[in-house]
């Protein structure tokens, strides 16, 4: 058995640098499953698909053959980068209505599966202890204030060199959470055995020691 520990929560809440964090000191493989859903969203527009219900089975066609490869740090849909193309905050909006589509959702199943590897893996996204690894001996659910989420996506923007206002990322953010809570598939939600962090008030250093001190335990 491949021990797995999930790393679920909302938009900006610090999961994916957390859980890649956690899988470097561990020497564990990292998923990013919400690049899953931002690929999948980006290689959808580039098609010319329209992200909703009407193209869902031709989008999940898409998905389920998904050319993505991940390499050192770099995200390749086939042969083009999209590292910071799957990045912005649209395509984060884009990716949200993508992963509100079931056939999608079942589409990327098999391929966040198969990034099980010895000695471990940490996989970070909404559904991770719910529904991809439901027998996960460690789930945790990372959470923050949607005020402290928005400052922290905001200081990420800028020092990306791109101008941004908080109060319009506390909007989509908001946004973004609502959809994913309360979609029919795979809604976010902690898993009912999964420990809850308030990562409002940590560092990235404290919340990785918390983390894997549950682990340990
Ligand atoms: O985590 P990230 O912001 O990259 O995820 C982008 C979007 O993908 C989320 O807002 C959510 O709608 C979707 N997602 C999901 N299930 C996951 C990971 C991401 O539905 N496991």
């Amino acid at each position: 058995q491949i021990p797995v520990i999930c790393i679920d929560g909302p938009t900006a809440s610090g999961k994916g640098t957390v859980a890649a964090e956690v899988a470097r000191r561990l020497g564990y493989r990292f998923l990013d499953s919400g690049a899953m859903y931002r690929i999948t969203a980006y290689a959808a527009t580039q098609a010319g698909l329209i992200i909703d219900a009407t193209h869902e089975a031709r989008i999940a066609e898409l998905a389920r053959a998904l050319p993505v490869h991940f390499d050192e740090g770099k995200i390749w849909l086939h042969k083009q980068e999209v590292t910071n193309a799957i990045r912005t905050e649209e395509a984060g909006m884009n990716a949200s209505k993508v992963s509100a589509l079931p056939l999608v959702r079942l589409a990327l199943v098999d391929l966040q599966h198969s990034f099980q590897r010895l000695p471990g893996l940490v996989a970070d996204g909404r559904d991770m202890g719910t529904v991809i690894f439901p027998n996960a001996p460690l789930k945790v659910f990372l959470t923050a204030s949607a005020e402290c989420r928005a400052e922290r996506r905001y200081k990420q923007l800028i020092s990306k060199g791109i101008s941004a206002n908080i109060s319009d990322l506390r909007a989509d953010l908001e946004a973004r959470d609502a959809r994913d809570a309360n979609r029919s598939v795979a809604p976010m939600k902690p898993a009912q055995d999964a420990l809850v962090l308030d990562n409002s008030r940590l560092s990235v250093d404290e919340a990785v020691d918390q983390v894997i001190g549950w682990w340990r335990a």
